[in-house]
C-alpha cells in the first residue's frame, strides 16, 4: 500500500531522514520507534506530504506522492493523522467535530455525517459526549474523539505519532484500546509511539530509527527478544 524508496529529508543543511526504503501493507500495523530526534514524526509527515522530502519516493497505492502529477489534497483525505495534542475544533462540539470535514471537504449531507459521527462515537466509547465541547473532555477522551474524527473521513490509512504521550497515565488504555479495536478491524496503521507494549502485541513490524537511519526492522518478537544492532540493544536497555 505503502512504498518508500530513498527517502531523504534535510531541515536546511540538518539531514534529519537518511536514505528510507520500506514498504508498508495493506492491513499492516507498523511501529516506529526510537529516539527523540531521531525523525519518528519527520518520516510520519513525509507519509502525508505535511513534510515535502528532499528526494526519494513516497508511493501510495501506486501514486507517486513526490512525482510530478499529484494530487496531494485528494490523497491525504484517505489518510488519517491524529498527534500528540489532539488539535480538535475547540469551538465546534464533539460531533460537529466529527462531520465537519465529511460535509465540508466530502460534500456529505448533515444527516448522513451525522449518523456515521454517532456511529463512530459509539465505537470510540464516548456516544453519550457528542454535545460536549473539547474543553470539556479529558485527555483520553480528547484523543478518541481525535481518532474518530479521522476515521470519520473513512481513510485507507491512519498515522499515529505519539497518541498517548500528552496524557496522564490512567489514560493511556483507553486509547490504546482503540488503537487496538481499530488495528483488529484491518486498519492499515503507522504508529509512532513509546508504548512498548503496544509495539509488541499489535504492531506487526517495528521500524527503529535512530539518527535518521532505518537503524533495523523486524517482527516484534524477534526485534525486542533480539535485536540485530547494538544501537537497538542500547535504546530497549533505556526504555524498557
Ligand atoms: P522525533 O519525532 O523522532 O523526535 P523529529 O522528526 O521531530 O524527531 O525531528 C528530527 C530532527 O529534525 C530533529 O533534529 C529536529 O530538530 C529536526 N526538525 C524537525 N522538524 C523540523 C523543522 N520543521 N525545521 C527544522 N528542523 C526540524
Ligand atoms: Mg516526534
Amino acid at each position: 500500500m505503502i512504498k518508500v524508496e530513498h527517502l531523504y529529508k534535510k531541515f536546511g543543511s540538518n539531514e534529519v531522514l537518511t536514505d528510507i526504503s520500506t514498504d508498508i501493507k495493506k492491513g499492516e500495523v507498523v511501529s516506529i520507534i526510537g529516539p527523540s530526534g531521531s525523525g519518528k514524526s519527520t518520516f510520519l509527515r513525509c507519509l502525508n506530504m505535511l513534510e515535502i522530502p528532499t528526494s526519494g519516493k513516497v508511493i501510495i497505492n501506486g501514486q507517486d506522492l513526490t512525482g510530478p502529477k499529484k494530487d496531494v489534497q485528494k490523497i491525504r483525505q484517505g489518510i488519517g493523522m491524529v498527534f500528540q495534542h489532539f488539535h480538535l475544533f475547540p469551538h465546534l462540539t464533539v460531533l460537529e467535530n466529527l462531520t465537519y470535514a465529511p460535509m465540508k471537504v466530502k460534500g456529505e449531507s448533515k444527516s448522513l455525517a451525522e449518523e456515521k459521527a454517532r456511529a463512530l462515537l459509539l465505537r470510540v466509547g464516548l456516544a453519550e459526549k457528542e454535545k460536549a465541547y473539547p474543553s470539556s473532555l479529558s485527555g483520553g477522551q480528547k484523543q478518541r474523539v481525535a481518532i474518530a474524527r479521522a476515521l470519520a473521513m473513512e481513510p485507507e490509512l491512519m498515522l499515529f505519532d505519539e497518541p498517548t504521550s500528552a496524557l496522564d497515565p490512567e489514560m493511556v488504555k483507553e486509547v490504546l484500546d482503540v488503537m487496538k479495536d481499530l488495528a483488529k478491524s484491518g486498519m492499515t496503521m503507522a504508529v509512532v509511539t513509546h508504548e512498548m507494549g503496544f509495539a509488541r502485541e499489535v504492531a506487526d513490524r517495528v521500524l527503529f530509527l535512530d539518527h535518521g537511519i532505518l537503524v533495523e526492522e523486524g517482527k516484534p518478537l524477534e526485534f525486542f527478544a533480539s535485536p540485530k544492532t547494538e544501537r537497538a540493544r542500547d535504546f530497549l536497555e533505556k526504555v524498557l
